[in-house]
């Protein structure tokens, strides 16, 4: 790793182990998109200038719709504009510029390029509309050759499980330093598949199995704001997270006192802080209620097990 991504990440993250980490649990399960099938640079192209604007469960019919009338580069090029961006309405798609610069660089392709699709990151900027976080997409999931991509949802996973800095230069930097030599079409897959189905603004991490709870910041402190998420998200999920983690614990140990289970719950748990006795209390009496643990008392002290 360089100077400055050292800088970036902390200093003692196993790189190895947080990348095997995370593209093994890409591949046992991730959402099945058609563009996720293919590696055909012009879908994939339309695939990504579709979603910057819209959900991707939307984006689903809107590109199986573009590609049945438009399927290769030539036939868009070849189109009228009027239709491209007659459709991009009809699809409720945004900006209708995006449509138009689409269109063109389909005729940049067919009519500069002799229908060769750039292949790098560089070249790929060249086409209109295209910059460098579609480049890098393009460039990633059609020829497994791009850059670390970073959007919102990749800066959300960076800044919560390592702690960067809010700053677009350091999320670059770490997002690279990150990313797998010549693995970036599954890396890229991998992260963004993570910030949008484990760390979403309301992160799921037990729910979703997140492979990085063991390194991450946020999971260790129960801090889970990021630049997109201000306050802290959703209590409920915290809370539903924080009642895994009780479980969890119990399941490694036979029974433990309040002050020991405090610190495998939360870090910062301290018996008279914010996060002290009285919290884990009611924690454990959530849990005592639906049935899930029983509290005994050992030398006057509560003392909790899972419950058989
Ligand atoms: S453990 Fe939670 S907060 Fe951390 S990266 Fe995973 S999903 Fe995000």
């Amino acid at each position: 790793m360089t100077d400055a991504a050292e800088r970036r990440l902390p200093a003692d993250v196993d790189l190895e182990a947080v990348r095997a980490a995370l593209v093994e649990w890409y591949e046992a399960d991730h959402r099945e998109f058609p563009w996720r099938e293919t590696t055909d640079p012009y879908r994939i192209l339309v695939s990504e200038v579709m979603s910057q604007q819209t959900q991707l469960d939307r984006v689903v019919d809107a590109y199986e719709d573009f590609l049945a009338e438009w399927p290769t580069v030539e036939a868009l090029a070849d189109a009228d504009r009027a239709d491209v961006v007659a459709f991009w309405t009809d699809h409720s798609l945004g900006y209708n510029n995006r449509a138009k610069y689409l269109h063109e660089a389909a005729r940049q392709v067919c009519e500069e390029l002799d229908g060769d699709f750039p292949r790098s990151p560089e070249s790929l900027q060249e086409l209109m509309g295209v910059g460098p976080y579609t480049a890098d997409a393009v460039a990633s999931f059609a020829f497994d050759d791009g850059g670390a991509v970073v959007d919102t949802n990749v800066e959300r996973v960076l800044y919560r499980a390592f702690d960067v800095e809010d700053d677009d230069e350091a999320f670059e930097t770490a997002a690279a330093a990150l990313m797998p030599d010549g693995r970036s079409r599954v890396w890229n897959n991998a992260i963004m598949e993570l910030g949008g189905v484990a760390c979403g603004k309301t992160p799921r991490c037990d729910e979703a199995g997140c492979p990085w709870r063991r390194w991450c910041d946020a999971y260790e402190t129960g801090d889970f704001t990021a630049p997109d998420v201000p306050t802290q998200p959703d209590f409920e999920g915290s809370r539903r997270q924080m009642r895994g983690r009780v479980v969890s614990a119990l399941t490694e140990y036979d029974d433990l006192a309040l002050d020991d289970l405090g610190p495998r719950v939360r870090v910062d748990y301290a018996p008279d802080g914010e996060y002290g006795r009285e919290w884990l209390r009611g924690l454990v009496a959530d849990l005592e209620d639906d049935g899930l643990v029983e509290v005994d008392r050992r030398d006057g002290e509560p003392v909790v097990r899972l419950r058989r």
